[in-house]
């Protein structure tokens, strides 16, 4: 059975702050797959989670680049955001699966998109606003640790 966890933040903050607590614990290999609508805040819970590997250089959304990697943590961190791939061989001509089943942490943004490609093992962090409580409300279901 995977365990599921849900928080509830009202500030990019406190999402900071949750991911940076994953980001403290995370080990060689896990995969981090981050679902959610735009602007629901998977890069200011990657940012966090980046703090928490000891990740300084500044942590953006690699939308454009598809993969950003970070060595000066405590592991390698492999940033995705496959928002705009068309086909998962894209995927596959940037080298995913060595990343993917390497030594550094993954964290991919809009892995739903991917989903035939993804490892059978993998924490998923959804990410929804909550209109009813307010504009900055997010909650945060972390299914897998
Ligand atoms: P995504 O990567 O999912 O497209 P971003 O992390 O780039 O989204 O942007 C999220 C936006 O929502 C930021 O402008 C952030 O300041 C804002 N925001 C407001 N409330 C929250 C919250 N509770 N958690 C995360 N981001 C929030
Ligand atoms: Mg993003």
């Amino acid at each position: 059975m995977k365990e599921t966890k849900i928080y509830e933040t009202e500030s990019p903050e406190e999402t900071f702050e949750i991911g940076r607590k994953y980001g403290e614990n995370a080990s060689p290999g896990d995969v981090f797959c981050l679902n959610g609508d735009l602007g629901v805040g998977k890069t200011v819970f990657t940012k966090g989670f980046a703090a928490g590997l000891g990740v300084k250089d500044v942590v953006n959304s690699p939308t454009f680049t598809i993969l950003q990697s970070y060595e000066d943590g405590r592991i390698p961190l492999y940033h995705f955001d496959v928002y705009r791939i068309e086909d998962t061989s894209e995927m596959e001509e940037i080298g995913f699966d060595e990343f993917v089943y390497g030594d550094g942490v993954s964290l991919i943004e809009w892995a739903q998109l991917i989903r035939d490609i993804l490892p059978e093992h993998y924490t998923e962090v959804k990410i929804e606003k909550d209109p009813a409580k307010g504009f900055d409300s997010r909650k945060i279901t972390v299914i897998g640790v």
